[in-house]
Parts: structure tokens; C-alpha cells; sequence
């Protein structure tokens, strides 16, 4: 038979030191722009989308921030 033990620990969830990333989606066909670290590079993505795709006027912008949990204390 073996024994064992458990401790628990408090863990913090913050932002992490990586770089946000951003992409824009149009809606009506669901095609994205690829990830890019300046959101600016997702806006000029829309814009040529829209010039090409006149009737394609409804976008997401998807925004990614990493995060990292910091462990605490053991309780
Ligand atoms: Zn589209």
C-alpha cells in the first residue's frame, strides 16, 4: 500500500511579459487576417478586404493576451 500527500497552493493569474497579438475576421465569409503583434497590421488587413469584398462590412477583431499563474504560498 502506498502512501501519499497532498498540499495545496495559492496561485495568482496576471498578465504575462508576452506581446499582445491581434487579428481582424470578417464575418460575412469568416476569413482572418494572420496574428500580427501591431494591431495596425490587422486594420489594413479589413481595409484591402473590404476594397476587394465591397458588401463585406462586418468584422471581429481578435485580441490575445497571454497570461501566467504565478504560484503563492503553500497552504
Ligand atoms: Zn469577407
Amino acid at each position: 500500500m502506498t502512501l501519499a500527500a497532498y498540499r495545496f497552493r495559492a496561485f495568482t493569474i496576471g498578465p504575462d511579459l508576452e506581446p499582445w497579438s491581434f487579428a481582424m475576421q470578417c464575418t460575412n465569409c469568416n476569413e482572418s487576417s494572420d496574428p500580427s503583434e501591431e494591431n495596425q497590421d490587422a486594420q489594413d488587413w479589413a481595409e484591402t478586404h473590404l476594397k476587394t469584398n465591397p458588401d463585406h462590412r462586418n468584422y471581429r477583431e481578435h485580441v490575445t493576451r497571454p497570461y501566467r499563474a504565478v504560484p503563492g504560498a503553500w497552504l
